[in-house]
């Protein structure tokens, strides 16, 4: 099959058997359930994306395992071209969703676990990367979407992984046998669980020698027996059962993120990707983060041309597009937006090579790129609700507009420019309060700030990056200083 229509996909997850809880009640039926529906179609638009000749170039890729055409999101970068493909593919589905599009941690998860298991292989004689490889090509050909997941709960953070009063705050291996191995914790935060088929597990930071046990990958059924998902609220989610469409905002897409709890989950051999080798465990957590930070400079710019849009309909719509400032607010947000973009594209176009064959972004401008995404896009909504206006916030509901009493009052005083409906001046409000406030902040807010790691973790990249005694060597020698 190679390439899955949205409808294929649609159905895939309908048969699946997926143990899911949201506010206190088990939900049988993830696909149409109201909250959840709308994330769904946002990883359902990576395989309708897919299947369209326009987008072809971005949205698929040549195997090199197979040399079948297959979707960009199941695809091992063979190339800095791929890398910055892999960049645009993000900010057109971004743009397409004005969401999290969830399918990207799966990506990142293949790209970071192939090169780390074939050169613990090469130096430990394991025999992780055949298994991995299997995998992989099982993923290409039934196009399936995998959810990366790496981030544990972590209890106290003074603490190591061993050293927690309740030792399943890191996922960890509780029994090895013949036949495998059973897992017990949990990943928090995982973007696109239940849209996803296979989960790939890495281990969440790097592991000393006492805390072998947390040195841990494997991949495993989505829907396996002996997980979990305890879906996360969002702000405003509520609003998509109140059975209204203007005050959600966009309510056709969303992003999602659950708990995920391995209570004694089996795992085989064949599925196992990392088993105690905990000198490998950091290598992974920085390829993986390296990944994902340069995917914030795709998917983030594409989220931020939809929220620029929506600041400049709104001054169009409030009969202020003309006004000096409100232009150069735009000028600001575009110049922000397109410098998280600038340097996606950057750590793609400076990639290297690894011993697999995989190549990996630059580093140190992955983790600059990431940087810049915990602070611009707070920038860049602060200014969308600077031209918005308060009314963004204040507006009356969408049950008031379509009133038969007080509609008229609502559609009169709420009223912009004359040539513009107040229904329509609602819309384009509510989306800047959804990305800015409401449920898509999630994605577009808080997760630019701790997804991919928070702020300070790239700094510790970007210390051990930075090279800060070439800078000094630099400076002597341009001063005249003799070592
Ligand atoms: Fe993809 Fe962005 Fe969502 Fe991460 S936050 S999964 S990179 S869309
Ligand atoms: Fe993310």
């Amino acid at each position: 099959m190679a390439l899955k229509t949205p409808e294929q996909y649609e159905e895939s997850l309908r048969k699946m058997n997926f143990k899911i809880y949201l506010m206190g009640e088990q939900v049988k039926n993830p696909v149409d359930h109201p909250i959840i529906r709308p994330s769904m179609n946002s990883v359902k638009m990576t395989y309708t994306l897919a299947q369209d000749p326009k987008h072809e170039d971005l949205m698929t890729a040549t195997s090199h395992l197979t040399g079948k055409k297959i979707n960009r999101f199941c695809h091992l970068h063979q190339s800095t071209e791929d890398l910055v493909k892999k960049v645009k593919m993000q900010r057109l589905l971004g743009q397409q969703t004005g969401s999290c599009f969830q399918r990207c941690v799966g990506m990142d998860a293949i790209n970071a676990v192939d090169s780390v298991t074939f050169e613990m292989d090469q130096k430990l004689g394991t025999q992780y990367h055949d298994r991995f490889i299997k995998f992989l090509r099982m993923m290409q050909e039934e196009d399936l979407t995998v959810d990366g997941a790496m981030t544990d709960p972590k209890g106290d953070r003074s603490l190591s992984p061993s050293q927690q009063a309740d030792p399943d705050l890191y996922v960890h291996v509780v029994e090895k046998n013949e036949q495998g191995i059973v897992v017990r914790g949990a990943k928090a935060h995982q973007t696109g669980a239940v849209n996803s088929h296979w989960i790939l597990v890495m281990p969440t930071m790097a592991m000393r020698k006492e805390d072998t046990d947390y040195a841990l990958s494997f991949v495993a059924p989505a829907d396996a027996k002996g997980i979990t998902y305890i879906y996360g609220r969002q702000s405003c989610d509520t609003r998509k059962l109140e059975g209204v469409e203007i005050d959600v905002g966009n309510a056709r897409f969303g992003g999602h993120e659950a708990l995920m709890v391995f209570d004694d989950l089996f795992i085989p051999w064949e599925q196992v990707l990392m088993c105690g080798e905990h000198e490998y465990s950091g290598l992974l957590v920085e390829r993986f983060a390296g990944y994902h930070r340069q995917s914030y400079g795709g998917c983030k710019a594409g989220v931020g041309d939809v929220l620029i849009g929506a600041a400049a309909v709104a001054a169009d719509y409030n009969g202020a597009a003309k006004a000096s400032h409100i232009k150069d607010k735009l000028i600001e947000m575009t110049h922000l937006n397109e410098t998280l973009y600038a340097c996606g594209i950057a750590c793609s176009a400076e990639g290297h090579k690894t011993a697999s064959g995989t190549y990996l972004i630059n580093l140190l401008l992955a983790n600059v790129c990431k940087q810049n995404v915990t602070r611009f896009p707070y920038e860049i909504a602060r200014l969308a609700e600077d031209i918005a206006g308060g009314l963004m916030v204040t507006l009356a509901s969408e049950k008031d507009l379509c009133h038969p009493k007080i509609g008229k009052m609502v559609e009169k005083y709420f009223k912009g420019v004359a040539s513009i409906s107040t229904e329509e001046r609602c819309r384009i409000l509510r989306l800047v309060e959804n990305l800015t406030l409401g449920t898509s902040a999630v994605g577009y807010r808080t997760e630019s700030m701790h997804g991919a790691g928070s702020p300070q973790a790239q700094r510790i990249m970007i210390a051990r990056q930075g090279n800060l005694e070439h800078k000094k060597k630099l400076a002597k020698n341009i001063a005249g200083i003799k070592e």
